[in-house]
Protein backbone atom coordinates (compact mmCIF):
# COMPACT_ATOMS: atom_id res chain seq x y z
CA UNK A 1 0.00 0.00 0.00
CA UNK A 2 1.19 3.65 -1.08
CA UNK A 3 2.21 5.61 2.20
CA UNK A 4 1.05 8.52 0.90
CA UNK A 5 -2.49 6.61 1.50
CA UNK A 6 -2.62 5.44 4.99
CA UNK A 7 -1.11 8.98 6.48
CA UNK A 8 -4.20 10.44 4.36
CA UNK A 9 -7.07 8.07 5.25
CA UNK A 10 -5.43 8.03 9.10
CA UNK A 11 -5.57 11.78 8.76
CA UNK A 12 -9.27 11.82 7.64
CA UNK A 13 -10.38 9.21 10.56
CA UNK A 14 -8.32 11.65 12.99
CA UNK A 15 -10.58 14.21 11.93
CA UNK A 16 -13.84 12.35 12.30
CA UNK A 17 -13.20 10.99 15.85
CA UNK A 18 -11.43 14.55 17.05
CA UNK A 19 -14.61 15.86 18.43
CA UNK A 20 -14.89 12.83 20.43
CA UNK A 21 -11.47 11.69 21.64
CA UNK A 22 -9.28 14.99 21.06
CA UNK A 23 -5.77 14.42 21.38
CA UNK A 24 -5.95 10.72 21.32
CA UNK A 25 -6.42 10.84 17.99
CA UNK A 26 -2.84 11.22 17.20
CA UNK A 27 -2.16 7.41 18.03
CA UNK A 28 -4.34 6.37 15.10
CA UNK A 29 -1.24 7.73 13.35
CA UNK A 30 0.51 4.88 15.05
CA UNK A 31 -1.48 2.08 14.08
CA UNK A 32 -2.52 3.58 11.21
CA UNK A 33 0.96 4.73 9.47
CA UNK A 34 3.74 4.29 11.28
CA UNK A 35 3.23 0.17 11.44
CA UNK A 36 4.93 0.05 8.08
CA UNK A 37 8.11 0.53 9.87
CA UNK A 38 8.41 -3.34 10.64
CA UNK A 39 9.05 -3.30 6.43
CA UNK A 40 12.39 -1.32 6.42
CA UNK A 41 13.03 -2.84 9.42
CA UNK A 42 12.59 -6.43 7.42
CA UNK A 43 14.49 -4.79 4.73
CA UNK A 44 17.58 -3.73 7.00
CA UNK A 45 18.00 -7.34 8.61
CA UNK A 46 17.80 -9.18 4.96
CA UNK A 47 20.13 -6.63 3.08
CA UNK A 48 21.74 -5.31 6.08
CA UNK A 49 20.85 -1.53 4.76
CA UNK A 50 18.57 1.05 6.15
CA UNK A 51 18.39 3.11 2.77
CA UNK A 52 14.30 4.02 3.13
CA UNK A 53 14.18 4.48 -0.43
CA UNK A 54 15.73 1.09 -1.71
CA UNK A 55 13.31 -0.71 1.03
CA UNK A 56 10.13 1.28 -0.23
CA UNK A 57 10.94 0.41 -3.68
CA UNK A 58 12.00 -3.19 -2.90
CA UNK A 59 8.07 -3.59 -1.64
CA UNK A 60 6.80 -1.96 -4.47
CA UNK A 61 8.57 -3.85 -7.38
CA UNK A 62 7.38 -7.11 -5.14
CA UNK A 63 3.82 -5.79 -5.68
CA UNK A 64 4.22 -5.22 -9.63
CA UNK A 65 5.82 -8.15 -10.02
CA UNK A 66 2.67 -9.73 -8.42
CA UNK A 67 5.76 -12.20 -7.30
CA UNK A 68 3.28 -13.87 -4.14
CA UNK A 69 6.11 -16.13 -3.04
CA UNK A 70 8.83 -13.20 -2.77
CA UNK A 71 5.74 -11.13 -0.60
CA UNK A 72 4.77 -14.35 1.67
CA UNK A 73 8.43 -14.66 2.59
CA UNK A 74 8.49 -11.03 4.17
CA UNK A 75 8.57 -11.12 8.16
CA UNK A 76 6.14 -8.15 9.37
CA UNK A 77 6.68 -7.84 13.14
CA UNK A 78 3.13 -5.31 13.09
CA UNK A 79 1.40 -6.93 10.27
CA UNK A 80 -0.09 -9.71 11.80
CA UNK A 81 -3.27 -11.59 13.56
CA UNK A 82 -1.33 -11.77 16.94
CA UNK A 83 -0.30 -8.19 16.77
CA UNK A 84 -4.01 -7.44 16.34
CA UNK A 85 -5.30 -9.36 19.79
CA UNK A 86 -2.42 -7.54 21.87
CA UNK A 87 -3.65 -4.20 20.97
CA UNK A 88 -7.28 -5.98 21.71
CA UNK A 89 -6.42 -6.77 24.85
CA UNK A 90 -4.71 -3.83 26.13
CA UNK A 91 -7.61 -1.34 24.30
CA UNK A 92 -9.75 -2.65 27.18
CA UNK A 93 -7.50 -0.92 29.69
CA UNK A 94 -6.46 2.11 27.43
CA UNK A 95 -7.55 4.51 25.06
CA UNK A 96 -4.43 5.38 23.87
CA UNK A 97 -4.30 1.63 22.58
CA UNK A 98 -7.86 1.97 21.61
CA UNK A 99 -6.56 4.46 19.09
CA UNK A 100 -3.85 2.62 17.99
CA UNK A 101 -6.08 -0.29 17.34
CA UNK A 102 -8.64 1.71 15.36
CA UNK A 103 -5.94 2.53 13.02
CA UNK A 104 -4.18 -1.04 12.91
CA UNK A 105 -7.73 -2.20 11.53
CA UNK A 106 -7.77 0.89 9.04
CA UNK A 107 -3.57 -0.10 8.18
CA UNK A 108 -4.82 -3.92 7.55
CA UNK A 109 -7.59 -3.40 5.68
CA UNK A 110 -6.18 -1.30 3.23
CA UNK A 111 -3.43 -4.00 2.92
CA UNK A 112 -5.57 -6.72 2.48
CA UNK A 113 -7.61 -4.69 -0.45
CA UNK A 114 -4.40 -3.70 -1.96
CA UNK A 115 -2.92 -7.48 -1.69
CA UNK A 116 -6.05 -8.80 -3.66
CA UNK A 117 -5.52 -6.17 -6.15
CA UNK A 118 -2.35 -7.10 -6.58
CA UNK A 119 -2.15 -10.66 -5.87
CA UNK A 120 -5.63 -11.72 -6.48
CA UNK A 121 -5.65 -13.82 -2.50
CA UNK A 122 -4.75 -12.81 1.13
CA UNK A 123 -0.95 -13.45 2.74
CA UNK A 124 -0.50 -15.19 5.59
CA UNK A 125 -1.44 -13.05 8.41
CA UNK A 126 -0.02 -15.03 10.95
CA UNK A 127 3.09 -13.87 12.90
CA UNK A 128 3.85 -17.43 14.28
CA UNK A 129 3.06 -19.54 11.01
CA UNK A 130 5.01 -17.25 9.05
CA UNK A 131 8.35 -18.09 11.82
CA UNK A 132 7.45 -21.36 11.93
CA UNK A 133 6.88 -22.37 8.00
CA UNK A 134 9.66 -19.12 6.51
CA UNK A 135 9.47 -19.43 2.62
CA UNK A 136 12.75 -18.46 1.10
CA UNK A 137 12.25 -15.43 -1.67
CA UNK A 138 13.23 -16.53 -5.12
ZN1 LIG B 1 1.11 -1.94 5.86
Amino acid sequence: MILTIHLLVSFILAIILYRSYSYLVLFIFLGGFLIDIDHPLYYLIRFKSFNLKKAYSYFMEIGKRNDLRSYESVIRIFHNIETFFVLLIFSFFSKEVLMILIGFILHISLDMISEYRYFSCLRNYSLLRSLIKKQKPL
